[in-house]
């Protein structure tokens, strides 16, 4: 197993500093190799990544969280983008027995029941799934940008991720504006989820996603609860601010 010290993470970040998302991404696959992997649930930052991770290393690993819950299109990029760059995308589906229990007790649109009950379903069909797949790494790469969220104002290009056992959690975009995504995706022809043609700014499950009107911050059609972050809790806390 590959770890890194809060000071040896802290170290890397600096060193990183003002470098670009590709040669953070060498630096990651020099130092973990196999045992490092690419988040994506295909929104617009993983899909930039997924095109630059891919190019660097034709091995690179790749895993989604397949909620069950997903809009037919969000199967559809996911199939284009599997094929066009040949990667073996690693699914991690909730545990049956935890969704049966949850929709048992609670029915099985929940979410809009409450802000707990949103919660306890991020927890089942998101945040378990991914303590799962994360006991296979050593090192994560996600498409965290700072002006997502006021949640993520200060995350930093390499961390300990002290939620998941203390790996280390590598966010090559964190500078990137919405316009710099945009431009890459058109200059490398990268395949993208046509929700956003119709007006999606931020794509999650189906029932839990609404398209944003203009002016609106691109997080306001996640969730539908108000007075809690934009989070099911596998960046940052879900619960109410
Ligand atoms: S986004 Fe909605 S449907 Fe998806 S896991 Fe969270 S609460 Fe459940």
């Amino acid at each position: 197993m590959i770890k890194l010290t809060q000071m040896e993470a802290a170290e890397a970040a600096k060193q990183l500093e003002n470098t670009t998302p590709q040669e953070v991404l060498k630096w990651s696959i020099e130092k973990f190799g196999s045992r490092l992997s690419l988040a994506s649930s295909f929104g617009l930052e993983d899909i930039v990544l997924i095109d630059m991770f891919t190019k660097l290393d034709p091995k690179a690993r790749v895993f989604t969280l397949d909620t069950g819950r997903l809009h037919q299109e969000t199967y559809d990029v996911m199939d284009t983008i599997r094929e066009k760059y040949g990667i073996s995308l690693e699914a991690y589906f909730p545990k049956n027995d935890a969704i049966e229990d949850i929709e048992r007790k609670h029915g099985l649109n929940l979410f809009y029941k409450s802000p707990e009950l949103r919660i306890l379903c991020c927890n089942v069909r998101k945040v378990e799934p991914l303590k799962r797949s994360l006991s296979t790494v050593d090192a994560w790469i996600t498409g965290l940008r700072r002006e997502q969220n006021p949640t993520r104002a200060a995350i930093a290009r390499v961390e300990i991720d002290a939620g998941n056992g203390g790996i280390v959690k590598i966010n090559p975009l964190v500078e990137w504006t919405q316009d710099q995504v945009w431009d890459y995706i058109k200059e490398n022809e990268v395949p993208f989820n046509t929700l956003f043609n119709a007006g999606f700014t931020s794509i999650g499950c189906a029932p839990c996603t609404r398209p944003t009107k203009p002016g609106e911050d691109p997080r306001a059609g996640r969730w539908w609860e108000t007075g809690a972050a934009k989070e099911c809790g596998l960046h940052c806390n879900a619960k109410k601010q």
